[in-house]
């Protein structure tokens, strides 16, 4: 399948925090896998079969659904969300499919649970930072007045106004970016399309953001979370039936601004970039759920993470910080194998 030149792939898979490692086969199946680049990542679909008829097709038509995401809500690009935004700036109402429409019902709950810590209509910010570029160039950063009006106009999905089929909102500078939540509800959806077609026993990898899933007392998939600053493992879980591991990075996407590293996430409080954590993993059954969470997580930094992981309700949350110290609960900790003695040293259960 086509995708940018193998250069530019292979940084970009060398960037994902998540690796698929060597796990129990299951007797008597094999493994197929699809690739492709989407949503600026490497994708990988991967099924467990029995002997016999290939799964390509169902692949195929999987791929092409999270292709079809991928162009539909990316807000940078023209499609539903860049013309919802122009709506929002001009005042309008627009027509909506129901499913975008579901997913900012749910987003604007994630958003309430965070704290406002997650806050996918601050796409106004992230575009004056410059952090929308497929590309991450160097520049300066966006100036104090810029980001004092967007920081005055609040913008919230609180502030969406759903009626019938069509949505409105009254801020004109509620600008939608769904980069922290659509990759997640993208897995998702690419899972429940492969169980519907009778796989299910299925793995689908868009950089940093994992769904797995497998049947009653069949083994797991086996996922390594990467050191963020170095090679090597931090840890490995075994997947169980129906599950995500999300990862998010200070370290992923970043621009040198004004000769300073600038993460991609911003506090949508201050509009400035989340500093304190380097990652964040959350293990989750819903990939989507766990996608808004490890961005929530990764701007609430070391002193309120606990408190945030328990306004979303996710139990099985591990953090790095600068210092390569590392947090985690303690439902994290019972999933978790360390990739070396030093790492089990630097962690802390909280
Ligand atoms: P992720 O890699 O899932 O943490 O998502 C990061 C992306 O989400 C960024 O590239 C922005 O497009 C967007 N974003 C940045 N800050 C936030 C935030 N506080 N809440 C929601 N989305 C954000
Ligand atoms: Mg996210």
């Amino acid at each position: 399948m086509h995708g940018p030149p193998a250069t530019r792939r292979d940084a970009l898979a060398l960037l994902s925090a998540l690796v698929l490692l060597p796990g129990a086969a299951r007797a008597g199946h094999r493994e197929q896998q699809a690739d492709h680049f989407l949503f600026g990542s490497p994708v990988r679909l991967r099924v467990r079969l029995p002997p016999g008829e290939p799964a390509t097709p169902a692949l195929e038509a999987t791929m092409a659904g999270l292709a079809q995401i991928h162009r539909r809500w990316n807000a940078w690009k023209p499609g539903e969300l860049s013309r919802l935004n122009e709506a929002f700036r001009a005042g309008r109402a627009l027509r909506v499919a129901p499913d975008l429409q579901a997913v900012l019902r749910s987003a604007a709950r994630l958003e309430r649970d965070a704290f406002g810590l997650f806050n996918p209509g601050i796409g106004g910010a992230v575009g004056a930072w410059g952090f929308h570029d497929d590309v991450m160039r160097p520049g300066a950063r966006p100036g104090t007045r810029t980001l004092a009006a967007w920081r005055a106009a609040a913008p919230s999905l609180a502030q969406l106004e759903m009626r019938g089929d069509t949505v409105s909102s009254r801020n004109p500078r509620l600008q939608l970016d769904l980069g922290g939540y659509a990759k997640g509800v993208a897995i998702d959806r690419a899972l429940d399309r492969l169980a519907a077609q009778g796989l299910g026993e299925a793995l689908v990898d868009l950089g940093g953001n994992l769904a797995a899933m497998s049947r009653p007392g069949e083994p797991g998939w086996h996922i390594g979370i990467r050191d963020p600053q170095g090679p090597g493992l931090v840890a490995s879980l075994v997947t169980a039936g129906r599950e995500a591991v999300v990862t998010s990075g200070s370290y992923e996407r970043f621009r040198l601004l004004d000769g300073e590293r600038c993460t991609h996430i911003l506090d949508p409080l201050t509009l400035a970039p989340a500093t304190g954590l380097v990652s964040v993993t959350v293990l989750h059954a819903s990939a989507a759920h766990a996608d808004a969470a490890a961005t929530a997580l990764l701007v609430a930094g070391p002193d309120r993470w606990r408190r945030v992981a328990e306004g979303l309700g996710v139990s099985r949350v591990m953090v790095i910080d600068r210092h390569e110290r590392v947090e985690l609960s303690a439902a994290m900790a019972a999933r978790l194998r360390w990739g070396s003695e030093a790492w089990r040293r630097r962690s802390r259960v909280a």
